[in-house]
């Protein structure tokens, strides 16, 4: 997959490619990252890439001109839609990761300041996607946080050790709780039924620890989800004891 950036900070990527699994993956040629600087399209000295709001009101908007041919420019090597990440655009899901995992390609534009003159918007950009309900100061920590959530999910990016089949959202339900040594911290112990070898029993608990974080944390992610006869069960059992529960206290 080849993924095509439009920033004026294209040193801020290297969080992604030189580090942990992204960096394992690029190292395997799952995907590659191109930069391109707004800066070197500028055509004043002082490399302009941003002026005042028509209007009138605080900040600075970017130019069409120097991104528009940043864009331009890296279409010509890249056929997949542009992205511009916003925060008024649609928020990013596993959902919509998973589908832009399976692009071949992607160009994304991390903007900065204000924004970006709405006119590029209208005209290059396909899609607008927001990583949540904040403000950051630009969007390159935002297209890192796309990039990561694609590219754990490219084939062969994650080992069997850390196989995303059972992160959190993959199948609609929060993660389990995790344990390793010691068995026991501070009177703290592991669960027995993760000691006891009985691989069955060992799905189940995490199932039912899965179900009782989500509805205890993520209530919205079960009420859009159709549910296994054995997830109905266990989630009774768990209304169950969490009413008999609060009767008591
Ligand atoms: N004026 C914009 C607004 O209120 O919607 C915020 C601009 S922000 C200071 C600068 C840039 O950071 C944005 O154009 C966008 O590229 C990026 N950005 C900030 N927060 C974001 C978020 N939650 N999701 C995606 N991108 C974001």
């Amino acid at each position: 997959m080849r993924f095509d950036i439009i920033t004026l900070f294209p040193e801020m990527f290297d969080a992604v490619t030189k580090y942990g699994i992204t960096s394992r993956a690029i190292g395997k040629k799952l995907y590659e990252v191109y930069c391109w600087n707004p800066r070197d399209y500028t055509t004043d000295v002082h490399k302009t890439v941003d002026d005042r709001p028509y209007g009138g009101g605080p900040g600075m908007v970017m130019l069409i001109e120097p991104l528009e041919s940043a864009i331009l420019d890296a279409k010509v090597v890249n056929a997949g839609k542009v992205i511009h990440l916003s925060p008024v655009g649609k928020a990013l899901t596993h959902e919509k990761a998973l589908s832009l995992s399976k692009e071949q390609g992607l160009i994304l534009l991390a903007s900065r300041y204000e924004g970006v003159d709405q006119r590029l918007i209208d005209t290059q950009v396909d899609e607008e996607i927001s990583i949540g309900d904040y403000v950051l100061s630009g969007g390159e920590l935002p297209a890192m946080v796309l990039m990561d959530a694609i590219i754990r999910l490219l084939p062969g990016a994650l080992g069997d050790a850390d196989s995303a089949i059972e992160d959190s959202f993959a199948n609609g339900l929060l993660d389990c709780p995790h344990y390793t040594r010691p068995e026991v911290y501070k009177e703290q112990s592991v669960p027995e039924v993760l000691l006891s070898g009985n691989h069955a029993k060992i799905k189940q608990w995490r199932l039912k620890q899965s179900l009782f974080k989500t509805m205890t944390k993520r209530a919205d992610l079960l009420a859009n989800r159709l549910l296994t006869k054995e997830e109905s069960r266990l989630l009774v059992a768990l209304k169950q004891e969490q009413d008999s529960h609060n009767e008591k206290v």
